[in-house]
């Protein structure tokens, strides 16, 4: 069950470790981009649902441009009067497709403005929409629960139900902030798609909570440690000066995949049992249990003060790293090609 105390502190071990890590970009933009252009391809044209993607995100917009849009808007500082300042360091230039004009620089800033203090991230009320991109349920758990620790109320799964909610014609759930016009299902669009791509990243979903000796713990069993929190395998490091991190080497998909013909293998994959209201769950769960193979021929070293302040790491080495890498690349193929066929399926239910 979830340890209410240290709650706080367990979110400013999140700020300490996501700060660091500037702009988080699940999947990165090349895995957004195929998750989207799958869902792309395998909606019919002449489809109800390819009527309404058309009337929401205009004639020329693709679900493969609305992908990036939610990492995009994470570029807006709202402790610099919600103004969009890229880090360079950090900049994808694929945003220049929604930063190129004002209008869409004001839809990121609107978004972000309503979605900022609505739920305490981080240790504060501050930036909550980076936090709609995840959970860090314990892999021990094998399973999804809102009530792990990890699962709030605006994580991933949240998140996603959400947006359902809002392209069915619903109100946006509490805590998210998304209005019930022609913007508003504009942004539920474009962060439902990024969002489907996120849920599939293992890394996104399941977590290792860890001793400082490095011996894995389960923080629903032995109670919640705020020091445990590898945040998603943000704070597991290897090669020289921790230079690598494990959970951006995940985030990291070959850009072959987003041109890529993946069409016939996401036709293969089956529809989601049960009704749309159980899938994300279900999609989480399966997410938990690969992330759980995504920690296997990993040995986790004992912990050390990273390069940034205040902040805790892990070393990690790998049993054999070639054959890890070439697990690591068939589970990125099979996450990206399940996400792009869910998504469409998702939005072929929404708009039958
Ligand atoms: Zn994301």
């Amino acid at each position: 069950m979830r340890i209410f105390d240290g709650l706080s502190k367990f979110l400013l071990v999140l700020s300490i470790a996501w700060a660091a890590h500037g702009s988080v970009w699940a999947w990165g933009s090349a895995g957004h981009m195929a998750v989207g252009h799958l869902a792309d391809q395998l909606i019919p044209d002449n489809s109800h649902a390819k009527a309404q993607i058309n009337a929401i995100l205009g004639a020329n917009g693709t679900l493969r441009d609305a992908a990036i849009w939610p990492d995009c808007a994470k570029y807006i500082q709202p402790k610099q009067g919600f103004i969009y300042k890229p880090d360079p360091k950090y900049y994808d230039k694929s945003c220049t497709i929604y930063d190129a004009t004002e209008e869409g620089k004001t839809e990121m800033r609107d978004y972000v403005r309503r979605n900022n203090d609505n739920c305490e991230y981080s240790g504060e009320r501050s930036n909550c929409h980076k936090s709609f991109h995840f959970a860090d349920i314990p892999i021990q758990e094998n399973h999804y629960d809102p009530k792990f620790v990890g699962a709030q109320n605006y994580d991933v799964v949240h998140a996603i139900n959400a947006m359902i909610a809002v392209l069915q014609g619903h109100p946006a759930p509490a805590p998210f902030n998304i209005p019930n016009n022609a913007q508003g299902k504009r942004e539920a669009l474009r962060l439902l798609t990024h969002f489907v791509g996120d849920i599939h990243q293992p890394l996104h979903v399941g977590s290792v909570y860890l001793k400082p000796n490095g011996q894995m713990v389960d923080p629903d069993k032995t109670g919640y440690d705020p020091q445990t929190n590898t945040v998603g395998g943000n704070s597991l490091v290897y090669g020289s000066n921790d230079a690598n991190e494990l959970h951006g080497e995940w985030d990291h998909v070959s850009t072959a995949l987003a041109g890529a013909d993946l069409v016939s293998n996401a036709e293969k994959v089956g529809a989601t049992s049960g009704p749309l209201q159980g899938w994300i769950e279900i999609w989480a769960t399966e997410s938990v249990q690969q992330a759980r193979k995504a920690y296997e021929g990993i040995n986790f070293g004992p912990s050390h003060p990273g390069n940034h302040a205040n902040s805790l790491v892990w070393p990690v080495t790998f049993k054999v790293r070639k054959d890890y890498l070439t697990s690591e690349h068939e589970m990125q193929r099979e996450q990206v090609i399940k996400a792009g066929r869910r998504l469409a399926q998702v939005l072929q239910v929404i708009w039958p």
